[in-house]
């Protein structure tokens, strides 16, 4: 029986520990997780400051005489050394700290400066145009939490803090091989029924957007032997993919080799379509996954099983992709009992989010993979969805217009 879709994932995932934590510059640490909580050493913003170019002012002065002495001047950078005593104004740039006895900022665009003197045309409300210290973060906060994926907001984030570096987990190193007599590698002239070995490189780079560090360990035939060799070098690795020989032909040698070499297999075989025949083990720990050959195949079992357990590895809480509720756009019509992962064209419109097929969904059809913008998840006991209802969609990042 295979295993279902769910308890596959939970099962690899259950299986997964994050590698050792390094320090790293936040350049680096761009798109890895943090591997310890984040807790403020100070206040954001550190002083009170300005939000506009203007005037501190006291706004009891504007409310009864809006004619004012302007008696200092603070850059952004400066220090406030007057305090605002009644009767007077200091100019005042933005980001600069707010002098002592003030308690709003005019803009200039809400006053007349005529040499010392200013003009205050409206009142303003206290605390105008003024950031207090703390008003973002207060010192102590836990601002970021461990296994948060570190993104260019929060990168500012520790920037402004303090921070050069981030403490992160480490890249997973990963170990990618093809297997299949017919194949060639890329660039290299194709004998009559040989085709090119495109798996390797698309996992490779499929790893290395995740932030993991992919290892093209090339081309093993489809025999025990050229496979033992390759797979025991991939096994040095923190994971090992490989890619095709996991079905029922006669020279499928992967998982048999696999066994040989200690790998425990977890399951084979999922109630998916496609990546049936994908294959899960683990040595001494290592997770080695095993995906069918077809590109279409090898790809999407990437995304549903290898990403996930990848980002784990990195230490990411956040390790699926954003899952919407998106409308079909016409009925479909899939074997019962099998969970599909469609792939469909994404539109965004007035009644928010449609998809539909974008094409022959095939394994062997590349190209409607290419033009997806999204995986729908038809769930394994449908045989049939109509048209307006709603199904899960995996979004791939790029909408279809
Ligand atoms: P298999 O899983 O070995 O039955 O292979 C399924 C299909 O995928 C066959 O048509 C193979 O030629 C093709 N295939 C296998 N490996 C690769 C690869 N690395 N790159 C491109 N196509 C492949
Ligand atoms: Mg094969």
């Amino acid at each position: 029986m295979p295993i279902s879709f769910e308890d596959a994932r939970s099962l690899i995932l259950d299986h997964i520990t994050p590698l050792e934590i390094e320090t790293v510059s936040l350049l680096e640490a761009n798109g890895r997780a943090l591997a310890e909580d984040f807790i403020a050493p100070w206040n954001l913003p550190l002083f009170n400051n300005s939000a506009m170019d203007g005037f501190a002012v006291r706004t009891v002065d504007c409310a009864q005489d809006n004619t004012l002495q302007i008696v200092d001047y603070i850059p952004a950078g400066g220090t406030a050394d007057k305090t605002v005593a009644p009767g007077t104004a200091v100019k005042i740039m933005t980001g600069a700290p707010v002098p002592g006895g003030c308690d709003a900022i005019v803009p200039f665009e809400e006053a007349s400066e005529l040499g010392q003197t200013l003009s205050v045309n409206n009142g303003p409300l206290k605390g105008a145009h003024i950031r207090v210290s703390g008003e973002d973060v207060s010192i102590g906060d836990r601002v970021l939490q461990a296994g948060t994926t570190l993104r260019p907001w929060e990168i500012s984030m520790l920037a402004s803090l303090g921070q050069t570096t981030a403490s992160v987990y480490s890249r997973p190193t990963v170990a990618i091989l093809s297997t299949g007599d017919e194949l060639t590698e890329p660039g290299k002239s194709l004998k009559p029924g040989q085709i090119v070995d495109s798996n390797s490189i698309a996992l490779a780079t499929a790893i290395r957007e995740l932030g993991a560090e992919p290892k093209i360990l090339g081309i093993a035939a489809d025999s025990p032997d050229s496979l033992r060799e390759k797979i025991n070098t991939g096994l040095e690795f923190d994971m090992l993919i490989t890619s095709a020989g996991v079905s029922m032909g006669d020279r499928d040698f992967v998982r048999e080799v696999l066994a040989e070499l200690g790998v425990k297999e977890l399951f084979w075989k999922v109630n998916i379509k496609p990546g049936r025949p994908t294959a899960f083990g683990l040595k001494d720990g290592k997770p080695v996954f095993s995906v069918p050959g077809n590109p279409v195949s090898a790809l999407i079992t990437f995304e549903q099983f290898v990403r996930p357990a990848l980002l784990a590895m990195m230490g990411h809480v956040r390790v699926f992709r954003p899952v919407v509720k998106a409308r079909l756009f016409e009925p479909v019509r899939k074997k019962e009992g099998r969970m599909q992962f469609m792939r469909v064209l994404v539109k965004t419109g007035e009644e928010g989010l449609t998809v539909s097929s974008s094409g022959d969904q095939n394994t062997g059809i590349l190209n409607t993979l290419v033009r997806a913008g999204g995986i729908a998840l038809l769930p394994a006991e449908r045989e049939t969805i109509e048209a307006g209802e709603l199904v899960d969609v995996q979004l791939l990042g790029q909408m279809n217009g």
